[in-house]
């Protein structure tokens, strides 16, 4: 955990003031820049020390193998894993006779600074070499929001005293040594150099990589170009051998002069393309970067940030912290998504190796509803790249002898990667997020040609799925049993209430669309008997409810297992998973993660405001958070049920999960869910906002800290203001026509708001809301409350 304030608080900055050796590989995650399709982690430009150097292409992997002790039918044999590609980042600096390195010599200042409106990681050091020369070194990075393939770096020296010979020299490097990725030989010996080299090429002020994997054949080509900007005269050549291409520079600095070089850098990777058309690929990519020149690449980074923020910026007043945490989250959101087209949005974006590169259904149900109301086109890729997967989720549903598509619980490109079933595979609740990420994508974009195109064959697909999975029992009760729900420490079970609810809307939804779409879904085959099975199964969806202690069950049978021991479970002893075998945890009530919390979120509509109060205190003494994915929702449902002060505590846990590093692994990549999280947990937590029917609905109400939340939404073409206050709310729309009228819902009531004028609506007094929730003892939040604001 980073424990002291590691970065200064700053509305719109992450700023690090000086550089602390211990925590270097999370902050390479925090400060690392990526556009969804090329990904930089925060290393040094010279390259060490390090933490874990990272270059990452979307979708570039290699296949690993899936060893198994014991395997069994239908297990998964190979694994898609996140290849750290070319890294063009490296701008080593020799001053006199001594390379720079922080570690050597006296670092007399170090700042890093990511800013967040510009789309750039600044750095700033002065040093002082062992044999006493100083310099000043300025870089700033950025991975092009507008030029996907395009990442540059603007790299200045000045000579403090001198005079000074510099020998600056910048690198394309493959298959840098790596901290090892697994201890098991058989996926080491793959994993270890997998780039195989096809060809480099150098021009004098630049040079080419092009590289092959082994087993998965994909083709990454890397290329680099200089500007220099001399005062005095300068030498500038280039070298390649198969692994590392370099561009040197030589000048001599008088004191206060600068030597400024502006390194462009082009990505490209195809499993298809040959090796002179993606060479070509990522020189003409070249061009278009010095077409618009480094300063020109700013502009445009710029602009598009202006134009994300518009309508994607939060304004929190009575927690700088969370303000500057929100904003934090959603420019890593965007970075995940941005440009991504039609490739997957991984757990961990593209900020680290963490979990293999995979996409789980944090995609769709903590990422992609944030980017449906922020950045809709994002989310419009992200739903054609699962249908791309569509073939790869059939083929797993035959192996598994069922109906439809089982998507993968962890993936890059489609196969199933999980080589655990009881939380991979059983974990089938991932189809219903896919159903529902497309709705709301719908509802809130009215994008009917992609509903037309790809929704209604996911949509029907998966409630095939749902189909062929569940079963009418004697009594016509619909059970989908021995799945496992978001819970993790609770699987194999029957009737997970998540995965049955979010089922539910999923059929409902399908034999909806296919009523809209009769030709298209004639054409998948679906006949009027089978979307009749559909609202069966949903109307008689078994809900486990325990009428003895009226609380709804998380599964059948779950409030009659054994409760965990939680006097004697140390701290030092989670997450529990680390230190207790599964068999222990599954047959306990203890839970990893909001599950029938999350359900409460996302199926609000299912439960009456008594039940979830109720639901909310059984649960929360009984979950211990130990993945990242949970305390957004127990911010949502805690103000839901009228407890604004823990909503805020929990907020903060997920709002501050990485520049805090509170799980203790942001040195693998940021967790793209938390982030997106911060933003759930304060628009859908103190705003209220649901959309279970196709409306609007807000139920505003601050806690204690809050002075004001501010946030908009996208809504079918308009812009939907939202300004919370602790008596009132003020629902503004811009950019609709103005006799356009949108009617939402306000604590309940109707309102509508039109172009002409912002509607301002009172707050009603808060209801009594029952004994304060209690967490599992030891289990309380991390964080506390801020001190107050003078
Ligand atoms: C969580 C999953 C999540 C995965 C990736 C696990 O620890 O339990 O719900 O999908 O991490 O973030």
């Amino acid at each position: 955990m980073i424990r002291e304030r590691a970065y200064p608080v700053e509305p719109w900055h992450v700023r690090e003031t000086r550089l602390d050796m211990d925590v270097l590989a999370q902050s390479e995650s925090v400060f690392a820049l990526s556009n969804g399709h090329v990904g930089l982690r925060g290393n040094l430009d010279e390259g060490e020390p390090h933490g874990l150097p990272g270059t990452y292409l979307n979708s570039f992997y290699e296949l690993r193998p899936l060893p198994y002790a014991e395997a069994g039918f239908g297990f998964p044999e190979s694994g898609q894993t996140i290849v750290n590609v070319t890294n063009g980042k490296l701008i080593r600096l020799l001053v006199d006779d001594e390379p720079l390195d922080v570690r050597y010599g006296e670092l007399l200042a170090h700042e890093r600074v990511l800013d967040l409106r510009a789309g750039t990681l600044h750095r700033e050091l002065h040093w002082r070499s062992p044999a006493g020369r100083e310099v000043k070194v300025r870089s700033t990075r950025l991975v092009s929001f507008t030029q996907r393939a395009v990442a540059a770096i603007n790299y200045e020296v000045e000579a403090v005293d001198g005079p000074l010979r510099l020998i600056l020299q910048s690198e394309l490097v493959a298959n840098e040594a790596l901290p090892p990725q697994s201890r098991d030989p058989r996926v080491a010996a793959v994993l270890e150099s997998p780039l195989q080299a096809e060809e480099e090429l150098t021009t004098p002020d630049g040079g080419l990589l092009i590289h092959r994997t082994k087993v998965s054949g994909l083709r990454v080509a890397a290329a680099m170009e200089h500007e220099v900007y001399a005062p005095a005269r300068k030498t500038i050549q280039s070298e390649g051998y198969e692994d590392w291409v370099r561009t040197t520079i030589g000048c001599v600095l008088k004191p206060g002069e600068t030597l400024r070089v502006v390194k462009y850098l082009a990505y490209g990777w195809s499993s298809r393309r040959s090796l002179p058309a993606m060479r070509d690929q990522v020189e003409a990519a070249l061009t278009g970067a010095r077409l618009d020149g480094w300063d020109g690449l700013r502009r445009e980074q710029r602009e598009y940030l202006d134009e994300f923020w518009g309508t994607a910026d939060v304004v929190v007043e009575g927690d700088p912290e969370i303000q500057q945490a929100v904003r934090f989250g959603m420019f890593h959101v965007l970075q995940a998504g941005a440009r991504a087209e039609q490739r997957p949005i991984a757990a961990k974006g593209l900020t680290g190796p963490g979990y293999d590169g995979h996409a789980f259904w944090d995609t769709e149900m903590f990422v992609l509803p944030v980017l449906t109301y922020t950045h809709p086109a994002a989310v419009r890729d992200a739903l054609h790249w699962r249908y791309r997967t569509l073939a790869a989720a059939h083929e797993r549903a035959r192996t598994l002898n069922l109906e439809g598509a089982a998507f993968p619980w962890r993936t890059i490109e489609g196969p199933e990667s999980s080589g655990y079933w009881p939380a991979g595979t059983a974990a089938f609740h991932i189809a219903a997020g896919v159903a529902d990420a497309l709705r709301r994508y719908v509802q809130v974009t009215q994008d009917t040609d992609l509903e037309r195109e790809i929704g209604l064959e996911l949509l029907v697909e998966t409630a095939r799925l749902w189909r062929s999975l569940g079963h009418h029992d004697r009594h016509g009760q619909f059970h989908i049993d021995g799945v496992t729900g978001p819970d993790e420490y609770t699987a194999v079970k029957n009737d997970n209430i998540y995965t049955n609810l979010m089922a539910q809307r999923n059929l409902i939804a399908a034999a909806e669309a296919v009523m809209r779409y009769r030709d298209e879904a004639f054409h998948l085959g679906v006949t009027d008997e089978e979307a009749a099975a559909w609202r069966d199964a949903a109307a008689a969806m078994h809900i486990p409810y325990d009428e003895e202690i009226d609380v709804h069950e998380q599964v059948e049978g779950f409030t009659r297992l054994q409760e965990w021991d939680f006097a004697h479970t140390p701290p030092e002893k989670y997450p529990l998973l680390l230190h207790y075998p599964y068999f222990d945890l599954y047959r306990k009530q203890v839970v990893k993660q909001a599950d029938l919390v999350l359900a409460m979120h996302w199926r609000g509509d299912a439960f009456t405001p008594e039940q979830k109060l109720r639901n909310f205190l059984y649960y929360e003494r009984r979950t211990v958070r130990d993945s990242s994915l949970s305390a957004c929702t127990q911010s949502v449902l805690a103000a839901e049920v009228g407890h604004p002060e823990l909503a805020h505590i929990y907020l903060r846990e997920a709002a501050l999960m990485d520049l805090h590093d509170l799980n203790e692994n942001t040195r693998d990549g940021v967790h793209m869910a938390s982030l997106a999280g911060a933003w759930i947990a304060l628009v859908a937590g103190f705003g209220g906002l649901r959309d279970h029917d196709g409306t609007l609905s807000f139920a505003p109400r601050l806690s204690s800290r809050l002075g004001r939340l501010e946030f908009s939404l996208q809504w079918r073409g308009m812009r939907l203001r939202v300004d919370v206050r602790p008596d009132e709310t003020t629902y503004a729309l811009r950019h609709g026509d103005p006799e356009d009228v949108l009617e939402l819902r306000h604590h309940g009531e109707t309102v509508r708001v039109t172009c002409a004028e912002p509607v301002t609506v009172p707050i009603p007094p808060a209801e009594v809301s029952g004994p304060a929730p209690e967490q599992a003892p030891g289990r309380a939040p991390l964080l506390r409350l801020p001190e107050n604001e003078p």
